[in-house]
């Protein structure tokens, strides 16, 4: 990972310690510089998934970024000792560099979510954003690899954002990142928010820190997925038991 940021450990995942403004900073820079970059939006449930799943834990370590996604993360580095000042989140990522693309009439490619969505995101994408170069685009149900990445390869945008869910799109990434220098970043279900499929939680729920429940109300089968958290938060204190304990 590169040295600009300092960096902080949760429950062995380290993730950038930054602000929103620094980052985006740092990502126009490498956009302008063509660096290859791979960005991770990590929450919890990312954390613990790696945490059982030493090959998806191999690829996070390989990341440039790893960024604090979910208030979970922030909460769990306010318990160890190590606060970060804020969430940097996939889809507020997604949208700022969205903008910055606009402005910098640069191109995208978008892989991810099912066939209606990501047609609706493309013309949400030509008629909002009309100086991003749409350079492609393809669902996010697919058998292999081959064609989307030939396209890839032929197209080498300055951004591929792949929306197919963790831990396939941090593993599509890490396995073809190599074929064009972009800035590479998963972006969960972020094509359906953009699609107006889904909702995001309004501003008030989003400042009292309750996205979670809202997103509960509208896909209620994320009960199971959210049983993560207290998982999580128990093996935070656990974590917290034992830095005291070698500090006496
Ligand atoms: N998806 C996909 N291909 C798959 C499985 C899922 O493109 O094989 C898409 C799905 O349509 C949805 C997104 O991946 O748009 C996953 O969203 P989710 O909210 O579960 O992702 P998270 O942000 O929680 O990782």
């Amino acid at each position: 990972m590169p040295n600009k940021f300092k960096k902080t450990k949760i429950l062995d995942i380290e993730f950038i310690n930054t602000t929103n403004d620094a980052f985006l900073t740092q990502i126009a820079t490498d956009s302008m510089a063509h660096i290859n970059r791979f960005i991770v939006t990590a929450n919890p449930e990312i954390v613990l998934f790696a945490r059982q799943h030493p090959d998806y834990k191999k690829i996070l370590t390989q990341a440039d970024y790893v960024t604090p996604d979910g208030i979970g993360i922030i909460k769990g580095a306010a318990i160890l000792g190590t606060p970060m000042p804020e969430r940097i989140t996939g889809y507020d990522t997604l949208m700022s560099l969205l903008e910055w693309a606009n402005s910098h009439q640069k191109s995208i490619y978008l892989v991810g979510a099912a066939e209606m969505v990501i047609q609706k995101v493309a013309k949400t994408i030509k008629s909002d954003y009309p100086n991003i170069n749409l350079v492609g685009f393809h669902n996010g149900y697919f058998k292999n690899d081959q064609d989307i990445v030939s396209n890839i390869k032929i197209s080498q945008p300055d951004f591929v954002f792949v929306a197919t869910g963790f831990p396939n799109q941090e593993e599509f990434i890490q396995r073809n990142r190599q074929v064009s220098d972009s800035i590479w970043m998963g972006v969960g279900g972020s094509f359906d928010v953009l699609a107006g499929t889904v909702n995001r939680a309004p501003q008030f729920w989003q400042n009292h820190h309750i996205e979670w429940l809202y997103r509960l109300f509208q896909e209620p089968t994320r009960f199971i997925r959210m049983l993560a958290i207290p998982r999580y938060l128990l093996l935070i204190y656990k974590e917290k038991f034992r830095g005291h304990k070698k500090k006496n």
